[in-house]
């Protein structure tokens, strides 16, 4: 075996030396790119058939279809003007700390294994709960996404407030704009979908406090547990903020958890100029966060972060014989208590790299950036006719609809929106996708990459409004056809 290995090593550090340069190339040159490239039949049809062969094949050949045909063919979220869902904000720091981090592949899992790893992590959480305003008992852990991070925390907040016969009886609260992911994680964790209740928005999207107070005094006449309350910092669909103080003024009024999923917004704790939007975020329970949103991180960096670590601990600690020999101490509180992973590979590395080579006060410009950059597209649109504003600029989110004249109904208007959304999407230059917000269907642009320009931004709303030019042509050519026809 192993002088097979040797051999396979010096091609692999041939090709990682190109590879290398031509990863640092393709990032520098993304914004001169399509934004989508989408793989053809032809290549999807010889990945399909290419089976997993009983003898290897050449390093060199499966390399260089690999490069052809799968990384090649992706949307870049990274890209400068990819502004659908949550875009990658991703450095190549980051990159190079994962490269760092997978190939001495640490098992974060305990101090043991990697002290020094396990001490980073330690201290970016320290650093993270300090930016949220967290007590000296706070902690958490790295995890893969926002997901995990919130069904990490509902775990928590379940085992803290009910006993095991409170479960059936059991109420959570969300909004309507709450992300999907804090349902799901409900559902693992053993609730029903009538255990999940959806206080409505008031017209900023924000959950209507005075509807939760209601709806918490109401389940708790009809004999049920109201347990905890899932309170969004930055909204998924328009960036918005729940009324955070007033929230946590309810849980604490009515002994609820408050968990904040701050996955996308919580970042804008590292700017001075934003961090206010998130007051109250300190007398949360728990929050998630996710470093892959907008603090420039590759995919699978999040944390979730609790005010009281031992919450963590409860949930999770297992102390199995065989991992004894591993604990620092028959006390101590490993990575592994606190979470639902055992192997873990070391996530905050990267974060660590991008934040001791950048500086922390980069990541609040970052912040500013996206802010302002959506401020911008909306200040282009609400100077032109024919659009509405439907959710102004909100950490760096925007949703935006074209109305023509005003003269279609609303099913009509849905109808373009999505096509500008699709023709855009398609012409290569940006990519925006719809959203549904009160019912209507409306672009929506999340603009926090911070490679984005100001030239990218009105380049992409001029491409709308032509593309919206276009479509009231054929409107009024369709009528017109129309016409002549009942003639
Ligand atoms: C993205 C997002 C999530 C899910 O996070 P993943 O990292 O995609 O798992 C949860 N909540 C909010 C508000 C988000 O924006």
């Amino acid at each position: 075996m192993r002088a097979k290995t040797q051999m396979l090593n010096e091609q692999i550090r041939l090709l990682m030396n190109d590879f290398t340069g031509q990863a640092v190339n393709l990032h520098g040159q993304l914004g001169t790119q399509p934004v989508c490239h989408a793989a053809s039949q032809e290549v999807l049809r010889r990945v399909a058939s290419q089976p997993i062969p009983a003898d290897g094949r050449s390093l060199q050949v499966v390399y260089s279809e690999m490069l052809q045909d799968i990384y090649s063919n992706i949307s870049f979220a990274q890209h400068p003007r990819s502004f659908s869902c949550v875009p990658s904000t991703m450095s190549l720091l980051s990159w190079m700390g994962d490269v760092m981090t997978s190939a001495y592949n640490p098992h974060a899992s305990c101090q043991m294994n990697a002290p020094a790893a396990d001490l980073v992590e330690k201290k970016l959480i320290r650093w993270m709960c300090d930016q949220a305003g967290y007590p000296e008992s706070g902690g958490g852990l790295f995890v893969s996404g926002g997901s995990i991070a919130n069904l990490t925390a509902l775990t928590a907040a379940r085992d803290a407030k009910l006993s095991a016969e409170d479960r059936s009886r059991a109420i959570v609260y969300v909004s309507d704009q709450t992300h999907s992911s804090v349902a799901k994680g409900l559902h693992i964790i053993g609730f029903t979908s009538e255990q999940i209740h959806l206080i409505p928005t008031d017209r900023a999207f924000c959950m209507d406090s005075s509807l939760l107070r209601s709806s918490i005094i109401h389940d708790i006449a009809l004999g049920k547990k109201p347990f905890a309350v899932i309170a969004s910092a930055g909204t998924t669909n328009t960036g918005s903020v729940d009324p955070l103080p007033e929230i946590a003024a309810l849980c604490r009024e009515y002994d609820l958890w408050m968990h904040v999923d701050g996955a996308f917004g919580a970042s804008a704790l590292l700017s001075e100029h934003y961090r206010d939007k998130l007051a109250g975020i300190e007398c949360s329970d728990s929050m998630s966060w996710d470093a892959h949103k907008w603090m420039m991180q590759t995919y699978g960096c999040s944390v979730v972060l609790v005010r009281d670590q031992s919450s963590l601990a409860r949930s999770f600690a297992a102390h199995p014989e065989y991992l004894k020999d591993a604990e620092a101490s028959a006390e101590s509180i490993e990575f592994w208590d606190l979470g639902p992973e055992l192997t873990r590979p070391a996530r905050s590395l990267k974060l660590w790299l991008s934040l001791q080579v950048l500086g922390s006060k980069e990541f609040g410009e970052v912040i500013e950036h996206g802010c302002a950059m959506a401020e911008l597209a909306e200040g282009l649109l609400r100077n032109a006719a024919g659009w509405e504003i439907i959710s102004p600029a909100q950490l760096g989110i925007l949703n935006f609809r074209y109305v023509a004249n005003g003269s279609l109904s609303s099913s009509e208007l849905d109808h373009i929106n999505q096509d500008l959304a699709r023709k855009i999407t398609e012409s290569g230059f940006a990519q925006i996708f719809t959203t549904q917000l009160r019912g209507k269907k409306v672009l929506r642009m999340c603009t926090i990459n911070p490679e984005t320009t100001a030239q990218d931004i009105c380049e992409t709303i001029g491409h709308l409004k032509a593309f919206a030019t276009v479509h009231v042509d054929w409107n009024a050519l369709g009528q017109l056809q129309a016409s002549h026809k009942r003639r």
